[in-house]
Parts: C-alpha cells; structure tokens; sequence
C-alpha cells in the first residue's frame, strides 16, 4: 500500500484485531518486551472512533512471573529450519502455541482490518505462522503486517501472506500506548523519543526513524498517567535509544515530574545507556527517580573499534560512569555492560579484554553477540561475504550466525566468553 499512515488516518468505526505473533528461535528472554509501536497505533485507532482488541501471543504465553513485573515465557520444542538443520541446538517456539492461538481468534467476532506486527528479522517465522493461522479463521479479513522485520525486510515480507506491507514510518502523533488491553501490563512503557542522533555501524535505528525526534515532555507525562490506570503498575521501562541526549534540558525535568507524581514506581533501562553521558549529577539524579536496573552501552575498549561504534564511549568515560553511580548508590547487580562480540573482523581477544575491563572495574558485563540487521553497514559487511543474508533473514539469528554460520567466533569461543562473564562474576561476589 502506497500510504500506510494515509489509510489508517481516513479508517474510522472499523473493528481492528491487532497481532503480536510468536517467537520461533533458540532462545527467547522476555526483556520487557511489549510491540510499543502496535499499542500506539491501536490507541490511535481508537481514538478515531474506530474499535480495537489485542491477542498478544507472547504476553499470554506467561507461565510465571519474573522480577521487576516480567514474565517467564512458555515454548514448544520445534523442528529446525533447513538453514539451522546441522546446528546443534534445540529449537523452539516461544508464546501462545497454533491450538491456544486458534481458539483465541475463534473466540473473537469477524474483525474489518487485521493488524500484525514483526520483531526481529529473523523471527520471520512466527509471523507467517501467524498469518496461516489468521487465514484459516478469518479468510476473508484484509491482513496488515507492520514492524521491525516487514520495515527492514519488505521484499520478503511479500512472501508472508499478508495483504499490505507496512515500508514507511507511520506519520502520526502518538498519544500513549493501548496498555490497557492487557489484563496484568505487570509494567508501564514509556517512549521519551524515537530514533538516535548517532549512527552506529550494526543498529538499524536510522533505517527505521530516520529522524531522530523528542517527544514534549509533558505529552509523555500525560502518556504515563493515562497508563497507570490500567491495573496495578509497579514497574516502569523507558524504551528510548538516547535518552540522556540533552538530559538536562528533558531528561532531569522529566526524572523531577516521575518523582513527584509516580515516586513509588521502579524503572529501567533495557536498551543502553549512554555512557558519555552518566557524570555525577546524571548518576544521582537516576538514583533519586527510583531507577532499579540499568544498561550501559560500552560495545568495547579496542581502539579500532570504536569508530563502528561512532565514538561513543572510551574506557575511561566508563570508569568515570560506573565510579559516579557507585556513588550515587547503585549496587554494581543492578548495573549491566553490554558487551559486541561476533562483529566482523572482532577477535575473541578483543572482547575477552572489554569482558575483563568491566569486571575489573566492577561492572557485570553482558554479552551482546552481533546479528547482521538488514539496512547497517555491518549487514552490507557481512553479505558481501555471505550473500544468502540477501535473502534469507534467518541466516541473522543471533545463536546462529556468529557461532555457527560466519565463522566470526567459533561456537567454543562464544561459550568460553559467556562463561567468562559468569566465572568472573561468581568470583567478584567472594
Ligand atoms: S548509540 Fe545505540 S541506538 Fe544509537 S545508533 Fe548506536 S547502537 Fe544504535
């Protein structure tokens, strides 16, 4: 379809089902993942007089809870797809499975418009089971398939099933996520901006908002309220790529409002902190807002690979972030390093060092173990050596390409740098 955003503007008194599909991988964690773009689009929806249901196929494949408001998921054994035939792993699939999710839509009434979202790109899959299934109950109902992988992969989204492909950004003012079709949201998401004003060589942020926009602060105030009357809310989780960008101008006032009016709430930073950014005041003023867990964004200290990580922090910047919210109080649990391994070129050397780095320093790192995303320059990197990438997005999955398909890291070294995480930090507590 030529103009999303045009034809979801002009929809009005229609009925919509919106979809968030399964997960088929090795692993799966749920890291507060909710489709924040499918819940500001059903609100949007819906506040243009037409009405909206959600089946969240991971969000109901909950089988208990885990700390701060998540939820373990439940998965099924599956077979393998030809490309991971040879890997030694198992294989699964992650949420509601085909039965449960089959007599969800048969409990729901014949929607107009089917609205189906997509996480990574490798988790294809789950979303054209999604679309079969749909087919099956609702045959004649127009299917919409929007998200990260239809954005970054188009081309063979067409072989999904569904009717229209979302390729654009959508061009509206979001008001606040549909949290409320959730019986248990367990948490609050907030979404500060949407994009990032740096340009790291692996992360599709620009290919997916190529303008990097922050949202009037007290828009995402007002956003939060109307979340924190949906049921008993404890937890809350920024979603922001940069969210310390200009923090004093947005950030502190927005961290002063949280405080007043929500100071019970805990939050949390699943996507990186700029470590830049994290001086002594930025580190205090997280301490007093009720931040409970955060990640930094380091990647690594080798020097040649600071570029593809557009310069975005040095060891020493580090140093200094960790020191300053030690200070500020936060227990070095709380705190995760992210850790690149696996990017082209990048030793197992390489990382083991940034590993030690941070624990040395007292830090826990975590492991982020690269996955070409269509649109970086590391995927053009990686397809010019395997160009099946083109083609086929399963060849990306985290577990699989580094380890067992690049041949960036062996999948021995791959374990012996988790295990050196883990090893390192069972010593740290002696
Ligand atoms: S800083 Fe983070 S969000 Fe921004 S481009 Fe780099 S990896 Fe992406």
């Amino acid at each position: 379809m030529a103009d999303m955003s045009r034809f979801l503007k002009n929809l009005h008194g229609a009925s919509i089902l919106g979809i968030n599909p399964p997960v088929f991988d090795f692993t799966f964690f749920d890291l507060w993942a909710k489709p924040l773009g499918l819940l500001f689009l059903l609100d949007f929806l819906r506040r243009r007089g037409n009405s909206v249901s959600l089946i969240d196929c991971i969000a109901e494949g909950a089988e208990g809870p885990l700390p701060w408001g998540r939820s373990r998921i439940c998965k099924g054994e599956i077979k393998k797809p030809a490309p991971f035939r040879n890997i030694p792993r198992r294989y699964h699939h992650f949420g509601l499975n085909d039965e449960a999710f089959l007599r969800r839509l048969r409990g729901q009434e014949t929607p107009d418009y089917i609205l189906v979202t997509s996480g990574m790109t490798y988790w294809y899959e789950g979303v054209f089971r999604t679309i079969e299934l749909l087919r099956q109950v609702f045959p004649a109902v127009p299917v919409i398939l929007g998200g990260t992988y239809a954005r970054l992969c188009p081309g063979h989204a067409l072989l999904s099933g569904a009717d229209f492909i979302q390729t654009e950004p959508l061009d509206f003012d979001f008001t606040a996520p549909a949290l409320d079709l959730y019986s248990d949201p367990g948490y609050a998401l907030l979404l500060s901006s949407t994009g990032c004003p740096l340009h790291c060589d692996y992360c599709a942020s620009k290919s997916l908002f190529p303008v990097f926009r922050q949202r009037p602060l007290n828009e995402v105030l007002q956003d939060l309220r109307l979340q924190m009357k949906c049921g008993r809310i404890q937890n809350g989780v920024f979603y922001d790529d940069a969210l310390l960008y200009r923090k004093k101008e947005r950030f502190y006032p927005l961290c002063k409002m949280l405080k007043k009016e929500f100071p019970d709430l805990a939050w949390h930073t699943p996507n990186g902190l700029s470590v830049r950014e994290i001086d002594q005041e930025c580190a205090n003023v997280l301490m007093r807002t009720g931040f409970q867990t955060l990640r930094l964004s380091l990647e690594s200290i080798d020097p040649s690979l600071l570029g593809r990580s557009s310069f975005k922090a040095t060891a020493d910047e580090f140093l200094r972030a960790l020191e300053c919210l030690k200070r500020a109080g936060f227990d070095s649990s709380r705190i995760e390093t992210y850790i690149l391994a696996g990017l082209p070129g990048q030793k197992a050397s390489s990382v083991a060092e940034t590993i030690d780095f941070v624990i040395e320093a007292g830090g826990r790192p975590k492991l982020a173990v690269f996955s070409p995303v269509p649109g970086t320059l590391s995927f053009e990197e990686a397809a010019a050596a395997l160009p099946a990438l083109r083609t086929e997005p399963l060849l990306g999955n985290k577990t699989a390409y580094s380890s067992y398909i690049s041949g960036n890291l062996s999948p021995e070294e791959v374990q012996f740098l988790k295990d050196r995480t883990k090893i390192n930090k069972a010593n740290q507590g002696k």
